[in-house]
């Protein structure tokens, strides 16, 4: 089985020319004209790009739009013999003196980690970058991986608004929480936030903005860290990752749905294609699985239960009285156990110890062990 995953490499560009420099910066300016739907002069292939952009996202005047760069139109090479830069990114740009497009070949730091992706992946559409400390390109490499087979366990997660993820190891039901982080950082900022409205402080929207990059940036590296710690788990036990299907609901694709609501609280499309990708690297396979219902069944007689505002899941049939999160993710992880009494038609995948399937839920499981990673912990 190979998975195809596309992979996000940060490319600082460095050692810019004064005329490269200023040629980028003309055409990132004239892409955020653009896609306001004003005139500007870009190269053609960018500015194709510049309209789809304003048809998707209608974005704000007070946002910066990355710009497009197709893929057709940009180039990657590495030449270990040239004394600059062993890397290098070709940008399509529009050139005033000339009047019409031209490509200028910047000098490009790959990060040592991303380099044999670069060379072997197939480079797509990519973004180009402005950031305080210079210009990146977001180069997009895709490439295919080989997924494994055969699975020892089930790593199934549930994602929720009190912990963003619960994970659950169907064969010893042993539970992670995560997410402490990102709660920190979203309710810092949201107090920033408001003591900026309070306070009208002069260009409002501008500080705002700012904000919420940053915010955006700090809930991005924590949700980095959950999933490496995730995908990480899975592998130490051979496990397949089981995920709820968020209704089809993937970044970019926002068309609705039971979990749209609790969508745009939480990044939970983001997560779900972090673990998927990182997974998929690492050989691992992600199973999406129909999550309806999977936070009001109880996990061992699978009757309706209730689940309360202090995230404890009590069935009145049964008696069972659960972490909510943990309740959701074993359901999650039993549905899929349900698929893999035979492989999976969509992926081929075997569970190799079926009797997995009639394990019973060990009530001397250790509870509610907060393994939330803080900044700086070593272990991710
Ligand atoms: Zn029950």
């Amino acid at each position: 089985m190979q998975r195809e995953v596309a992979t996000t490499v940060r490319v600082k560009l460095h050692a810019l020319t004064e005329r490269k420099a200023d040629l980028l910066s003309r055409e990132y300016d004239a892409f955020q004209t653009a896609v306001q739907g004003d005139d500007a002069n870009l190269y053609s292939a960018t500015k194709q790009q510049a309209s789809k952009v304003r048809k998707q996202k209608n974005p704000r005047r007070d946002t910066e739009q990355p710009v497009v760069l197709r893929n057709d139109v940009l180039g990657v090479e590495y030449d270990e013999d040239t004394v600059l830069s062993s890397w290098w990114v070709k940008i399509p740009v529009y050139d005033p003196e000339r009047g019409r497009g031209n490509s200028i070949w910047c000098p490009a730091i790959v990060p040592e980690k991303d380099e044999p992706l670069v060379h072997e992946g197939k480079v797509r559409d990519s973004e180009l970058v402005r950031r305080d400390d210079g210009w990146y390109v977001h180069l997009v490499v895709k490439k295919r991986y080989k997924v494994r087979e055969k699975y020892d366990d089930v790593l199934a997660i549930d994602m929720g608004a009190r912990w963003i993820a619960t994970s659950v190891a169907l064969s010893t039901r042993e539970t992670t929480f995560y997410g402490k982080d990102v709660r920190r950082v979203r309710e810092h900022y949201k107090q920033l936030r408001k003591s900026i409205g309070k306070a009208k402080v002069r260009q409002g929207k501008q500080v705002l903005h700012r904000i919420g990059n940053t915010e955006s940036r700090k809930v991005d590296d924590c949700l980095h860290k959950i999933s490496r710690t995730i995908v990480d788990d899975a592998v130490a036990r051979n496990a397949v990752i089981a995920m709820g299907d968020l209704g089809g609901i993937r970044e970019g694709n926002d068309k609705g749905g039971h979990f749209n609501d609790k969508l745009h609280k939480m990044p939970f499309a983001k997560l779900l294609s972090y673990i998927e990708y990182k997974a998929h690297r690492e050989g691992i396979e992600v199973v999406l699985v129909d999550e309806a219902y999977t936070s009001q069944t109880c996990n061992r007689c699978a009757e309706k239960g209730v689940r309360n505002t202090q995230g404890r899941f009590r069935c009145p049939h049964c008696g069972l009285d659960d972490n909510a999160d943990k309740n959701g993710a074993t359901n999650i992880g039993k549905r899929v156990l349900g698929k893999f009494s035979k492989p999976l038609s969509n992926t081929g995948a075997v569970l190799t110890r079926p009797e997995t399937q009639v394990i019973v839920e060990p009530e001397n499981s250790p509870d509610a062990v907060d393994l939330t990673l803080s900044e700086g912990t070593p272990r991710v």
